[in-house]
């Protein structure tokens, strides 16, 4: 205890006088997107192996997939009904498969938030339009996600699909429809105007027909997730603590998620001086692709075997922790975590907010799917905020905060040393049928089956 005290004065000094994390940020930045599949992602790979390598971390290396690319092409959109006009904002989703050459004219249905009771709702009216869903989801409820949207239209035999913000001045959102794979209907992004000015038509019953034309390339290519680690005492129940380095393609991707990227790194510097001190190996894991569906750590972790992946006792995903007001850890509906990290938290006499939310799009997920427990750092923006600039073109480096990106750095720097210090196990592994109860619990059966992830019968 009193150990770990003084090592944590000497982490968080360090953290606190270092300018390394930001720095790290504005590097990943400038790279560019790191979209899956591009030179930027390359180049970022490259910068943080070698990082890796100049901490001190041991056994750095790649996990390299092979998957099917995507690239963004041009994409037009307008109004042929009732009147002529072009709707700027339209960008493809990622994945979107093309129009056919003439372009694709079809008539607009509106599904509000896009539940699956708003899909209902309009019954049979969905076949052959073109859905428009925003990006909003239920109050109080579980998030519903795009690619549940997504998946309900294509139930629904819809045409084509268009996901809009919900949030004027907020720009159209991309996202991914399916994991790794070209989706089936073509489908686009739309800011809040231009979604108004298709809603002002339907008012009071009225029909708008729209005309679509998209451009994109799909095409076999490789990623590299990066992987380094700083040894403890045992190997039998390593840590994991890992963030996704790629970005969306129309951004740089600084909040999500260079940041939480520059997280992983921060904490791979402070403790690969710490190798053989502490209790357990920590693992530093850098992944690509999950902005294409959480598809690169997917393969990753499911291509493990029962030895590796049973020598892993623990994941903390840094996704989106790094930037906001308060901070907390969202613990997967794994009811022993709660007082372990209720632990923590007291004795770090710092706030942590401990929810039980299941997360299902980030690479916690894929870990969580084969029994290991997880937890997920996450920080409070604004109430009503949605995603923010997260997934639009402007997620840039001028919305990173210097000084959040430090106190996330010294709060998972705490918990990671409690983690690879604790006496005990922390929490248990769960069996399929376990995994299986806890999402049926947490009402996800349906979205992950919309979204073509329920592995279960
Ligand atoms: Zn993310």
């Amino acid at each position: 205890m009193a150990e770990t005290q003084e090592l944590e004065k000497q982490i968080i000094g360090e953290v606190w006088t270092s300018p390394e994390i930001y720095a790290n940020v504005e590097r990943l930045c400038d790279f560019g997107s790191r979209f899956a599949g591009t030179e930027s992602e390359r180049q970022a790979r490259d910068f943080i192996r070698a990082k890796f390598g100049d901490y001190g971390l041991e056994n750095v290396r790649l996990a390299t997939f092979d998957y099917l690319g995507w690239t963004r092409g041009e994409a037009s959109l307008h109004i042929a009904e009732p009147l002529h006009k072009k709707l700027p904002s339209a960008i493809s989703l990622v994945y979107s498969p093309n129009t056919p050459p003439g372009g694709l004219r079809a008539e607009v249905v509106s599904v509000g938030m896009g539940t699956k009771a708003e899909y209902a709702a309009k019954g049979d009216q969905i076949a052959g339009k073109l859905v428009i869903a925003n990006t909003d989801s239920p109050a109080h409820q579980r998030w519903v996600h795009r690619r549940e949207k997504y998946g309900y239209a294509l139930a629904g035999d819809a045409a084509g699909f268009l996901f809009v913000n919900h949030l004027p001045g907020m720009l159209p959102p991309t996202g991914s429809l399916r994991p790794g794979k070209l989706a089936e209907i073509p489908a686009v992004g739309l800011s809040y105007e231009d979604g108004f000015v298709i809603q002002r038509f339907l008012r009071g019953g009225g029909t708008v027909e729209l005309e679509m034309r998209l451009t994109n390339q799909t095409g076999p290519t490789q990623f590299s997730h990066v992987i380094g680690q700083a040894p403890g005492q045992r190997d039998d129940e390593i840590v994991v603590v890992g963030a996704h380095y790629d970005g969306h393609d129309i951004s740089q991707g600084a909040v999500d998620d260079a940041s939480g990227t520059a997280l992983v790194m921060e904490l791979a510097r402070v403790f690969a001086p710490l190798s053989g001190q502490l209790r357990r190996t920590i693992r530093f894991e850098a992944y690509t692709a999950e902005e294409i569906g959480v598809f690169g750590s997917t393969l990753y972790v499911n291509g493990m075997n029962d030895v590796d992946l049973g020598s892993i006792g623990f994941m903390l995903n840094l996704d989106g922790g790094a930037l906001g007001s308060g901070r907390g850890l969202a613990l997967q509906g794994l009811d022993e975590l709660q007082p372990l990290f209720a632990g923590f938290t007291r004795e770090m006499g710092y706030p942590l907010d401990l929810v039980n939310w299941v997360g299902t799009a980030s690479d916690h997920f894929p870990y969580f799917m084969r029994g290991v427990p997880v937890a997920s750092l996450f920080a409070h923006r604004p109430p009503g905020s949605g995603r923010g600039f997260g997934h639009t073109m402007a997620d840039t480096l001028d919305k990173v905060s210097e000084v959040e990106l430090r106190e996330s750095a010294m709060v998972a720097a705490r918990l990671l040393l409690r983690l690879a210090n604790y006496e005990d196990s922390i929490g248990r592994r769960r069996s399929q049928d376990e995994i299986k109860q806890i999402l049926l619990d947490h009402d996800l059966e349906e979205s992950l089956r919309a979204q073509d992830k329920w592995p279960f019968e």
